[in-house]
């Protein structure tokens, strides 16, 4: 093999959607934004759409449109496009778009306009999260989205907003917003504006909190085998998920070094024994954190190795032990599900005081991607 690869495993992932599937009646949209979250945009989409996600959705329009040009015949969304975006290949292609600003409203409609066809619209409402979404202005808005679907300017498909707590369950917050969004759903029924679909729960809302679920979930890291919080929510065993990214690489060289020497950049760690260490292929170029700790490591040889000093752009240092049975050009596990003893996602998150969403979106476009069906 090359010097590093993520292997995929997309039964993972149908088993994820299936998983989810099987716990509500809501329809269940597949977010695969960034990529699949690192994971590869179509064939995971079409993992998920052979499971039976009804619908995908993505961030960009660029994904969105590969996700067509790519053979997935499901709905779709892209829901983060700012104006001069290309709308036109957007609604020639069915693409779901997201309206949350007047100017968005007027430009999508007159796209349309230009291609006598109606846009398919969810109206993004904010509730209370303060990101995207319409806010105070709804008021104002409200009127001129009666005004357009009236006119069949635009297809209003759905309406939907986003979560800010949702991985803590029992923050109020979470009540409040579901309380606004009925609200604002109910306001705009009695203004004649019937939407088939309504939408507000992430990965954690569905799987903690029903009543948020309405007629679309929105599954997203839930999809790729990980918990939404592992402090509040549980990992991804206790949540009946299954990781689908086992990160591999390769031990470049391994070299006994002697007790008290200093080890890479800055010399910010230290060997405290006589030992082994192992240089291993990946870096910050490939996504592993710079500022990752001893808490992550590698698997080879039968045992967990500990990185030691800091990540470099191409490479990283571990601390084999004295006895390792580690080779130079062995291949190590970096991070998987665990279940071979090797670090998981989740580890490797808090060794670089991040999330594991942060730790598998960033892998980077230099390990290729293999895909298994295990
Ligand atoms: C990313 C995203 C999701 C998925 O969130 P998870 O926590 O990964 O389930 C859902 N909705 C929107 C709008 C998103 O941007």
């Amino acid at each position: 093999m090359s010097r590093a690869r993520a292997e995929i495993n997309l039964a993972a992932i149908a088993e994820n959607l299936k998983f989810i599937k099987s716990k509500t009646s809501a329809q269940v949209l597949a977010v695969v934004k960034a990529d699949a979250y690192g994971h590869g945009l179509i064939n995971v989409a079409k993992a998920a759409e052979k499971a039976g996600a009804d619908w995908l959705g993505t961030a960009l329009l660029e994904e969105g449109i590969a996700l067509r040009n790519g053979g997935i015949t499901k709905p779709i969304i892209s829901w983060l496009t700012p104006i001069g975006e290309d709308f036109k290949t957007a609604i020639n292609l069915d693409i779901d778009l997201s309206v949350s600003s007047i100017e968005l409203l007027n430009e999508i409609i007159s796209v349309g306009k230009s291609l006598n066809k109606a846009p398919r619209v969810h109206i993004e409402i904010d509730t209370g999260m303060n990101r995207g979404g319409f806010g105070d202005d709804w008021g104002s808005l409200l009127p001129e989205i009666v005004k357009a679907v009236k006119a069949n300017e635009i297809k209003a498909i759905g309406i939907w907003s986003h979560f800010a707590r949702a991985d803590e369950p029992n923050a109020v917050m979470n009540k409040t917003q579901l309380d606004v969004f009925t609200q604002k759903v109910k306001q705009l029924n009695d203004s004649g504006v019937n939407l088939e679909f309504i939408h507000i729960a992430n990965s954690a809302a569905a799987l903690s909190n029903e009543a948020a679920h309405k007629n679309i979930i929105r599954w997203g890291i839930g999809l790729y085998g990980l918990s939404p919080d592992v402090i509040n929510m549980g990992d991804s065993a206790s949540l009946g998920l299954k990781p689908a990214m086992k990160l591999f690489a390769k031990l470049q060289l391994v070299k006994s070094v002697k007790t008290g020497q200093s080890v890479g950049y800055g010399g910010t760690a230290t060997t405290k024994s006589d030992t082994k260490l192992g240089v291993v292929t990946l870096g910050y170029a490939d996504g592993v954190p710079r500022n990752a700790n001893e808490l992550a490591g590698i698997y080879v040889a039968g045992k967990r190795a500990p990185l030691i000093g800091r990540v470099s752009m191409d490479q990283f240092v571990v601390d084999l032990g004295a006895n390792s049975l580690a080779k130079t050009g062995d291949e190590v596990i970096v991070f998987g599900d665990g279940s071979q003893g090797e670090y998981t996602i989740d580890e490797w998150a808090k060794a670089c005081g991040t999330i594991n969403y942060e730790i598998v979106t960033r892998i980077g476009v230099r390990v290729p991607r293999i895909y298994s069906r295990e």
